[in-house]
């Protein structure tokens, strides 16, 4: 691996490498400490926006969100509550015949609250153009979205994200939270996968 490639060392990435990992070659798009000073800048952004409401939901949407999310609400100086969902996504088909469909909902009655959807990337909008309508039907206070990447190219639909993190072009990545077939979630740096998943 040359310069600018990720290196999967045991500890400091989560998973250690074995078996068949590591063997799709990755470009660093985002370094850690890039990733660490975004998220500090969104936070406050957020955390300034939302001061005069009193208390914020995030709402994430499983799995990909997690990492994002734990450090983002770690950062965030309003008072916070945080639930999920989880929608189908990637499992079959291409973007534009794969039905977006519900496979967890939340715990909580947003109603009367204040919530920000916290997705890890938009791709085609897919994701969010059907969630939106679903979490607006049970009359949240706000409702407004959040997404550490967006594709602008890959999107399909008229979709305002309110934070973003990063614009980025059409590549697949991976790390912070991101997967290629279940792998690399834990990589601490975002890479570009060399070899993007065929069924898109
Ligand atoms: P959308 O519904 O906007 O087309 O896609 C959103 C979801 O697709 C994301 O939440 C994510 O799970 C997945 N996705 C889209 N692009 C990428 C990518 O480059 N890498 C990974 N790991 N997931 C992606
Ligand atoms: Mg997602």
């Amino acid at each position: 691996m040359g310069a600018g490639m990720v290196s999967y060392r045991p500890g400091r990435n989560g998973f250690a490498t074995g078996g068949d990992m590591g063997r799709e070659q990755t470009e660093v798009l985002f370094s850690e400490e890039t990733i660490r000073v975004r998220v500090g800048e969104l936070a406050r952004q957020i955390s300034s926006d939302y001061s005069r409401y009193g208390e914020i939901l995030l709402v994430g949407i499983l799995r990909g969100c997690y990492i994002f999310l734990a450090d983002l609400s770690r950062r965030l100086t309003i008072p916070g509550r945080i639930d999920f969902v989880a929608l189908s996504s990637y499992e079959s088909g291409t973007a534009a015949e794969r039905p977006v469909r519900l496979v967890m909902d939340l715990r909580t009655d947003i109603a009367g609250k204040h919530v920000l959807i916290v997705e890890d990337i938009v791709d085609t909008g897919a994701t969010l153009d059907f969630l939106l309508p679903v979490l607006r039907r049970r009359k949240p206070a706000s409702l407004k979205t959040c997404a550490f990447l967006r594709k602008p190219s890959r999107l399909l639909k008229e979709l305002t994200v309110d934070y973003v993190g990063f614009d980025i072009p059409d590549v697949w990545v991976v790390g912070y939270g991101l997967d290629y077939m279940g792998r690399y979630r834990a990589l601490s740096d975002i890479g570009i996968i060399a070899t993007p998943p065929a069924a898109r």
